[in-house]
């Protein structure tokens, strides 16, 4: 495989360093047997980078298991080998964990939990472009000026000069198109474009991605969206608002849980929105809390008062108490900023 010799400053790959991404790429070359984790309740970057990433290994010879603490959405059904994801990681030893799409082991859940023996002290890689990230791995690769964990995947395979197969080019671009909205979110950079134009030379179509995910919704869904998005409120002139949703709302709509995903996006483009709040009532847990804000408000750093982090427009958090009590404190304390 041949190297590319130092880009020019303005090449898409300039941003990421160079011997960071050798150093990530010589350990999974060295590796016969590769772990791919994905986050916990799984998007479509999560899954989508470690998909691609394992059939981009494949073709290197490496034996590559696909793995997360919960399925993946049936929303995902169209990503190549989507079916391979795994909820655990099995017995067999691995040479190589490649953690994606986020930058703490807690955050890959129960995964985490069951594997903590292994996982704690495998050699391990990890890819993420989250602001609250510390890295989890020996070599670690935390972007954030990348809109996407699969955005800088595949500027490292354009600076190794790696070949993307169409079904891994897929899974990529499916993580580049679900973490921007379809390139709609402000994270969109010239890069972004220039990596999901690769994306698309390699052969994949942004409208077969775009369709499944933003177009076709499931009676359930919409069903369960209604409920949410009647039940929303607002405090401070409009600037806070919030919803639910709880345990009796899935019930009544027949959705599952995943359908939330794109409800609190919609909640912060209300109108004089400046930031959005989502609770999320979970019957065998705490109850999760999707954050959005809008300048100059860092959604990060309010998850992260509360033990929970992400990015500075979009973040979260689990409550560690009950949904009244979460309603009760965590909307105190937005009232609080927004003064
Ligand atoms: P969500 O509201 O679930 O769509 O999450 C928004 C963003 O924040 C995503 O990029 C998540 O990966 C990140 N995020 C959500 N919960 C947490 C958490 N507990 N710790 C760190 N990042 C999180
Ligand atoms: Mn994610
Ligand atoms: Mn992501």
């Amino acid at each position: 495989m041949m190297l590319q010799p130092a880009g020019r400053s303005d090449a898409p790959t300039a941003g990421l360093d160079g011997e960071q991404v050798r150093a990530a790429w010589a350990l999974m070359m060295n590796a016969g047997r590769i772990a791919l984790l994905a986050h916990e309740h799984p998007d479509g970057d999560a899954l989508g980078s470690a998909l691609g990433l394992a059939q981009v290994l494949r073709d290197f010879g490496k034996t590559c298991v696909v793995a997360c603490a919960d399925p993946p959405p049936a929303l995902y059904a169209f990503v190549p080998g989507i079916n391979e994801v795994q909820t655990d990681l099995g017995a067999e030893a691995v040479d190589l964990v490649v953690a994606l799409d986020a930058g703490d082991l807690s955050r890959y859940g129960a995964l985490y939990e069951r594997h903590r023996a292994l996982l704690d002290h495998a050699r391990t890689v990890n890819i993420d472009h989250h602001v609250t990230s510390r890295g989890c791995g020996e070599v670690n690769i935390i972007d954030v000026a990348s809109a996407a964990t699969a955005e800088i995947i595949t500027l490292m395979l354009m600076q190794l000069d790696v070949a993307i197969s169409r079904d891994a080019a897929v899974c990529l671009l499916t993580g580049i198109v679900t973490d921007t909205r379809a390139f709609e979110f402000s994270a969109t950079t010239p890069r972004t474009l220039e990596a999901a134009a690769h994306l698309m030379r390699a052969g994949a179509v942004p409208a077969e991605i775009v369709k499944p995910v933003y177009r076709i919704n499931s009676l359930a869904k919409v069903r369960l969206w209604g409920h949410v998005l009647e039940s929303v409120e607002s405090a401070v002139d409009g600037r806070l608002v919030w919803s639910c949703l709880t345990e009796e709302m899935l019930q009544q709509s027949g959705a599952t849980a995943d359908l939330d995903d794109g409800l609190p996006s919609y909640l912060i483009d209300i109108a004089g929105a400046q930031i959005a709040a989502l609770f999320k009532e979970h019957a065998d847990g705490y109850p999760r809390v999707s954050l959005r804000t809008v300048h100059p408000y860092d959604a990060a750093a309010i998850a992260a008062h509360f033990g929970g982090g992400g990015h500075v427009r979009a973040a979260g958090f689990t409550f560690q108490g009950t949904l009244a009590d979460a309603l009760r404190v965590v909307l105190a304390y937005l009232e609080q900023q927004l003064l």
